[in-house]
């Protein structure tokens, strides 16, 4: 339950504007060497949960590739094009349950037509979603794809994709290192060290509470505290809510208090999953515009 929650916000939150080469310093490493010797393989298959980045990496590195430094300089006559004429990106339509055959075929078109620059870059995204069609037409390409194609395709269900087509592509995972990135975030902003404490409970799913001042993050802590201990702490924890104004500040104590659960699932135990209950209601009643205060009081009552 708690994994697929983990899922669900790599999807909501998008970490898309996070540096890449933050996130999965091995693997860029790899594709950085790709593109200092201009070696490259015709097809790969970047896999990992959804929204962490998978097509962000795959344009940065076919970008970096046609320049020839990654990340990409800028100003060279590769660098120039807002969207690059050797770069298709392929996706489905937002009412398409699936991708369709048809572009598919249109991606192979483009890949045999030979490239204005060094090499061509098909990028298909959800590759899991093809059709039965598709993914013949696919293999078919890639059997017979011309030397200077490279396909990526980007997926988060790699078991969907027929592995006569997994075999064919260098499989990449990504799964990023958010342990490691909160750490360097944390790090940076030389708060105390029990706030440091602090922040490493609450902002798993929840960077922007980093960002806060110090004394806005000991609030949070203490109100989760209550929360947390109910017995002990109603009392304090209607004196601490009572100062509660804004929609917003009730959204930043539910992140914090996932975050804190995320991480403290194990010895929390069933108390753990009534809150998480408790917290999808709170959302809900949220967004129904119902009185934060009254939102957040249900947590304990
Ligand atoms: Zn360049």
């Amino acid at each position: 339950m708690i994994f697929k929650n983990f899922y669900q916000f790599f999807r909501e939150r998008q970490i898309y504007s996070v540096d890449l080469k933050r996130l999965y310093p091995n693997t860029y490493k790899v594709f950085e060497r790709m593109v200092q010797n201009q070696e490259i393989r015709n097809a790969f298959l970047f896999y990992g949960p959804q929204g962490v980045g998978k097509i962000d990496f795959a344009l940065h590195f076919a970008k970096s590739f046609l320049c020839g430094l990654m990340p990409p300089c800028g100003f060279c006559s590769e660098c120039v094009y807002e969207s690059h004429p050797d770069i298709l990106i392929v996706r489905k339509s937002a009412d398409d349950e699936r991708l369709k055959v048809e572009s598919v075929r249109s991606a192979i078109d483009f890949a045999l037509v030979p490239p204005y620059s060094s090499r061509k870059f098909i990028i298909i995204q959800d590759a899991h979603l093809m059709t039965q069609q598709g993914y013949s037409a696919l293999l078919k390409a890639l059997e017979e794809s011309k030397p200077y194609t490279t396909y990526i395709l980007t997926a988060s269900k790699i078991e969907l994709i027929p592995s006569t087509i997994v075999s064919r592509c260098v499989k990449v995972r990504f799964f990023p290192n958010i342990k490691e990135l909160l750490e360097t975030k944390i790090q940076e902003k030389n708060f105390p060290q029990d706030v440091n404490e602090i922040l490493y409970n609450i902002s798993y799913f929840n960077f922007s509470v980093i960002e806060k001042d110090e004394e806005t993050i000991r609030r949070i802590w203490k109100i989760l505290s209550c929360v947390i201990n109910p017995e002990d702490s109603r009392a304090e924890f209607i004196k601490l809510i009572n100062e509660i104004r804004e929609i917003q500040e009730a959204r930043d104590i539910l992140d914090s208090l996932e975050s804190y659960l995320v991480k403290n699932s194990a010895k929390l135990g069933s108390f753990s999953v009534d809150l998480w209950e408790k917290i999808r209601t709170a959302r809900r009643n949220l967004e129904v515009f119902i009185n934060p205060k009254i939102v957040l009081l249900s947590l304990v009552f």
